[in-house]
């Protein structure tokens, strides 16, 4: 990642574009696949179906239908499936470019080329939900991209809880490269102590998921800890109203 690219994220994160005070009554999380990987639907959906879970599939156009690296990617199929099933889709931008690296014009092109592609798949409205691709902000594009969604989520890891900003709410991985079931567990207890707001994320789901991704066993795992703190799980749509009292 470039150097510029960097730095406007770190300014970016600090500077809060859509402040709010959680009402922290109860603990909630959600359960996030980003990109995203065919897998976090063929292999994912089944692991959330067991547990009656829904989740929140943040979507990057460009993706579908394609193979990258040796990955391959959802199809217009699986957007339909998934959205029936209930599932959240979410917006991940089109080209799936750190939005620091577009210019103003670029980048509401970009914006606007995505939700033009997944409309369809929401019975023709927007989706809700953003997540910005790499986690990269800077302070121009936050305000951007928070005008159009009702929240919006970066990688920077944290639970959210009291006063969050909801142009950038802070995630914990699922990702192999990352994996540490102490680390969740904590997150889970201190989620259920302070009434957070939990956001999991990953990519793909399979039995060889890479760095990015989770197996099968990893999702189960977190979403048994969920399970047995009595923490509800939503789609990040959902959830929103649930952790702001609403
Ligand atoms: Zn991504």
């Amino acid at each position: 990642m470039r150097l510029k690219t960097q730095l406007a994220s770190l300014i970016g994160r600090h500077i809060r574009v859509r402040p709010a005070k959680l009402a922290g009554r109860r603990p909630v999380a959600s359960i996030s696949f980003d990109d995203f990987p065919k897998s976090a639907w063929t292999l994912g959906g089944p692991v959330l179906a067991r547990h009656g879970v829904r989740g929140t599939y943040y979507t990057g156009g460009s993706f579908c239908g394609q193979t990258v690296d040796g990955t391959r990617f959802y199809d217009a199929q699986d957007l339909t499936e998934l959205a029936a099933a209930g599932h959240e889709i979410g917006c991940h931008g089109f080209a799936h470019q750190p939005v620091s690296d577009f210019a103003p014009d670029d980048l509401a092109k970009d914006a606007e080329r995505n939700r033009e592609f997944l409309q369809p798949f929401l019975n023709g409205a927007a989706p809700a939900s953003y997540a910005y691709p790499f986690g990269r902000v800077s302070p121009r594009s936050k305000q951007s991209q928070a005008a159009h969604f009702s929240s919006l989520r970066g990688t920077h890891e944290g639970i959210n809880i009291g006063r969050v900003d909801l142009a950038q709410l802070d995630v914990i991985s699922l990702e192999t490269r990352l994996w540490d079931e102490g680390r969740i567990q904590d997150a889970i207890g201190r989620a259920l102590h302070d009434h957070g707001w939990l956001i999991l994320y990953t990519h793909g789901v399979s039995d060889n998921p890479g760095l990015y991704g989770s197996t099968p066993q990893m999702l189960d795992w977190a979403l048994s800890r969920l399970k047995a703190a009595r923490i509800d799980v939503l789609p990040v749509k959902e959830a929103l109203p649930v952790a702001l009292g609403h």
